[in-house]
């Protein structure tokens, strides 16, 4: 792993440096070209804009790891509200939650409880959950509570998951979820994780992304490709018009301030768009990720601010 991608995700865990940006002007001014703002009014906002520029999207209330029952019942009326909002203002958005938000780490009894109550709530909207992927320690467990979750005919359909294509389990997850019809996102990975079990060779990862779309975008199930590489968009594109599947059988998805261009310019070719939009207060292991991907996403911070 490239050495200032690996200390970015070491900062991610950096608590100290964590409590200094999140609670500082400085911190808040730089996470804003990631991050829509610090309330659920903020991310309602820019959601409706976002949907004016012809793009779907998903809002994540960002935090992870919560530590006691209270503060995942915290994490929860926040997206029970979110989902509330999105039907009364008619916006085109769904959800993205991460189980260990949940209290997926002390209680995955707790976290599946919740998870089963915004399920249920989505579905009585026409509304859908999508279960972000966290770190391979968690795939199981999080491919466990979405499969049950799934497989129960009044929640059938309102959920999906996140499969990552660096890890080497991911094609039979992925056979796995067709088989049980349930959406997938797919992505490279955002974790720091061992050769153990997942590919430590960007180029692996991308073939392994490549050979993993094809299969989704043939399963007839409503699919997301979740990538800001042009390779990968490409070759998705490719593939579909090659085997005749319709633009309207599948989405792209890319992260809220990542490459803007791209998302415009596959809207103006009919393709869909949804952009993952993350907003709240615990915004810094978040943004660490993003700069993890790109380093050179600090030199053009720099530049911005400073500018401004
Ligand atoms: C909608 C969505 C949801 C996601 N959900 C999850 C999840 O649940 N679990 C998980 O582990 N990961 C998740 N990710 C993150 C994902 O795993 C990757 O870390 C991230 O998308 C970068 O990979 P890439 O496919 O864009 O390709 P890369 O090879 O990383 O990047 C390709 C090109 O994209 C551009 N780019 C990529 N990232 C950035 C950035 N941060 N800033 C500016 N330019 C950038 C650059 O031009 C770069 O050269 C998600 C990503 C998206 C788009």
């Amino acid at each position: 792993m490239p050495i200032l991608r690996s200390a970015f995700i070491s900062l991610s865990r950096n608590q100290t440096m964590r409590r200094f940006l999140e609670n500082s002007a400085v911190g808040r001014r730089m996470s804003s070209r990631f991050v829509a703002g610090k309330d659920l009014s903020d991310a309602l906002r820019v959601a409706k804009a976002v949907n004016d520029q012809g793009m779907a999207v998903t809002l994540d209330s960002l935090g992870e790891s919560v530590s006691t029952e209270a503060e995942a019942m915290e994490a929860a009326e926040i997206y029970q509200q979110l989902l509330e909002q999105i039907a009364a203002l008619k916006l085109n958005a769904n959800i993205s939650v991460k189980l260990t938000q949940m209290g997926l780490e002390q209680s995955p009894e707790l976290a599946e409880q919740i998870a089963e109550s915004l399920v249920k709530h989505a579905h009585a909207t026409g509304n859908f959950v999508r279960i972000d992927m966290e770190d391979s320690t968690l795939t199981q467990a999080t491919l466990n509570i979405v499969r049950r979750l799934n497989a129960r005919p009044d929640l059938h359909g309102s959920i999906g998951v996140v499969i990552q294509a660096y890890l080497y389990r991911s094609q039979a997850d992925i056979e796995q979820l067709i088989a049980d019809g349930i959406r997938v996102r797919l992505c490279k990975g955002a974790y720091k994780e061992p050769a153990e079990v997942a590919f430590p060779s960007k180029a692996d990862v991308d073939q392994n992304f490549v050979r993993l779309s094809k299969l989704l975008l043939e399963s007839r199930i409503y699919h997301g490709i979740a990538s800001h590489d042009e390779a990968m968009i490409e070759a998705a594109k490719a593939f579909a018009g090659k085997n005749g599947i319709d633009p309207s059988r599948f989405e792209f998805q890319m992260l809220y301030g990542v490459r803007r261009d791209l998302q415009r310019k596959l809207v103006k070719e009919g393709y869909n768009v949804r952009v993952y939009i993350p907003f709240g207060q615990e915004w810094y292991p978040y943004f660490m990720r993003r700069l993890a991907e790109r380093p050179a996403n600090v030199l053009f911070l720099a530049k911005n601010f400073f500018r401004s």
